[in-house]
């Protein structure tokens, strides 16, 4: 089975689409029997996923660090690995994932999707990765990224190592082609 590494906020967001789409996504990973592994929180649109994935009869693995686990670890996944430091947490969710999702989310999510991307850049991994831009969310994060491009500080082939999509369905396809 394929496992799917999904980056997403440990807050719900000011919009309903938020949750609806860490929801969506939930079902289609359940559907298409693709295993979840994320940060193994049960706040905000972390949970959401990880309830949507198993209430459609998904399997899910949380990793989450020693800190977090008293105060927020999400107690009814199919597997929680608890690590000592977020550092090792990172590796863990990078190296046993097959492909990788970034939902909307904050200041975490962003530092897991910058690590990836620029891991994949220096040709540490070649798994491919995505944003689900869910009401546009991360345009302005593309458009920084764009900017720096024309800035020569990101070269082009590592902007187009990205794929961006706000179709659940579709993304999924692309990160499986
Ligand atoms: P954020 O985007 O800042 O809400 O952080 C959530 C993302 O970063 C998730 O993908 C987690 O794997 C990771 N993370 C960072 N800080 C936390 C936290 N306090 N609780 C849960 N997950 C966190």
């Amino acid at each position: 089975m394929k496992s799917v590494c999904v980056y997403v906020g440990a807050n719900f967001g000011k919009k309903p689409a938020y949750i609806q789409a860490a929801k969506s996504l939930g079902c289609e990973l359940a559907k298409r029997d693709l295993h979840l592994i994320y940060g193994g929180s049960c706040l905000g649109l972390m949970g959401i996923l990880a309830d949507s994935v198993l209430e459609n009869g998904g399997t899910v693995t949380g990793i989450i660090p020693e800190i977090l686990y008293k105060q927020e670890a999400h107690k009814a996944l199919s597997k929680l690995h608890i690590t000592s430091s977020v550092q090792e947490r990172k590796k863990m969710m990078y190296e046993t994932a097959d492909c990788f999702v970034a939902l909307p989310g904050g200041l975490g999510t962003l530092e897991e999707l910058c690590e990836l991307w620029n891991a994949a850049k220096i040709g540490i991994h070649q798994k491919p990765f995505a944003l689900l831009n869910i009401e546009n969310y991360f345009d302005k994060f593309l458009e920084f990224i764009d900017h720096s491009v024309n800035e020569s500080f990101i070269n082009p082939e590592c902007r187009a190592l990205i794929k961006v999509s706000d179709d659940i369905p579709e993304l999924l396809d692309i990160l499986m082609a």
